[in-house]
């Protein structure tokens, strides 16, 4: 079976070229036809011998995943669904900030997590994206921004999509370094943001890994008895492990984390849990990003009214944390992680 050049970031690629005899510069050269200029005939490689070009398409494909679903919001958000080889189908979003064009991300079909409130755990893990699928999901939206009037193209990543990202660690950093590749996407790393639910031993793994890229914690919760109802994942790894990792990647990485809440009436959103909050978190110094939910109809919780988020805002920055409440895309297309899937599901 022929291998997927998208699969590989350059010094992989570079390697594996070397043992065939190649220079270490042809994937570099490599990387500028299909990442720069979009071609992916091999025959038009001009720089790259007739006789190589040949071997490379006998032996490597540029396969991209197809679109069966594009939804638009009014707001400009573009959300689809994608079918991979397989067949397997994953969800990507663009968001269009004022300062650029977001590409929200799965890194997994399915998700094994078992988040309460989430519609992408309705699905378990089938199996782990390949890097070749991730860097697609970029790929096929820059091929949407290339024909809108004022062409564009994805500016920045989240890892936000159906997935857990390190429950896929070694695919995920492949493509992030091939999209921040000043020779493929060159996307920088302070616009890339990978979002975990709390993996401690990776959580320090990635803080050794020299990228400047942020990382987020989908925290939900201001104490252990509230995660561990709401988030499985808690009660392998309970709080107290959570935040000493937190500490230990922010003291290697020279960053600060970003916790994710999300605000669900009536179970996390009370002035005494903003207060458990802020001083949960004192340590680390970290930012608080407040998601106002999705709600998923098979999982019966609310989200929390304005009043209630306001007030747990206003707490929280009397108590010095530096908080931001997320801006809503796409309310009126199928939004929340992994909804449009769950849906295309629910039809069969
Ligand atoms: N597994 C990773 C990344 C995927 S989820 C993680 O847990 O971070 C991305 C973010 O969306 C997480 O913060 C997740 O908790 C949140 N999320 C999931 N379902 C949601 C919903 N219905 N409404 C709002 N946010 C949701």
């Amino acid at each position: 079976m022929k291998r997927n050049l998208y699969d590989y970031a350059r010094e992989q690629l570079s390697a594996l070229l070397v043992l065939e005899g190649q220079k270490p510069y042809r994937a570099t050269q490599l990387f500028k036809w299909i990442y720069q200029k979009n071609i992916t005939d091999f025959s038009l490689m001009s720089d790259i011998a007739q006789n190589y070009r040949e071997h490379l398409a006998d032996n490597f494909c540029l396969t991209l995943p197809k679109i069966a679903t594009m939804q638009k919001s009014a707001d400009g958000t573009i959300k689809l669904l994608l079918e991979l080889e397989d067949g397997a189908k994953i969800e990507t979003v663009l968001m269009r900030y004022n300062y650029g064009n977001v590409a929200c991300v799965s890194s997994q079909v399915g998700c094994n997590m078992g988040c309460k409130f989430c519609a992408s755990g309705l699905l378990k893990k089938k199996r782990n994206l390949t890097p070749s699928e991730m860097t697609g999901q970029v790929l096929v939206l820059n091929q949407l921004l290339l024909l809108e009037e004022v062409p564009g193209r994805v500016s920045h990543v989240v890892v936000m999509g159906t997935g857990e990202p390190f429950d896929n660690y070694d695919h995920v950093m492949t493509f992030i370094q091939t999209i921040n590749d000043p020779h493929a996407l060159a996307i920088g790393a302070r616009h890339i943001t990978v979002s975990t639910c709390g993996i401690p031993d990776k959580i320090r793994l990635y803080g050794q890994s020299g990228l400047q890229i942020n990382l987020a914690i989908s925290l939900h919760a201001p104490n252990d008895e509230i995660r561990n109802q709401i988030m499985p994942i808690n009660q392998a790894y309970p709080l107290k492990d959570l935040m000493a990792a937190v500490q230990d990647y922010e003291k290697n990485a020279g960053r600060r984390v970003t916790f994710e809440y999300i605000l669900l009436s009536g179970i996390n959103d009370q002035e005494e849990h903003a207060d458990q909050l802020a001083k949960l978190i004192r340590p680390t110094f970290a930012y608080v990003n407040l998601i106002p939910y999705n709600e998923v109809d098979e999982h019966g919780f609310k989200r929390s009214n304005d009043r209630a988020v306001s007030k747990f805002f206003s707490r929280l920055k009397k108590r010095g944390v530096n908080v931001t409440i997320r801006r809503e895309f796409g309310s009126d297309i199928d939004a929340a992680c992994g909804q449009l899937r769950a849906k295309e599901d629910a039809k069969k």
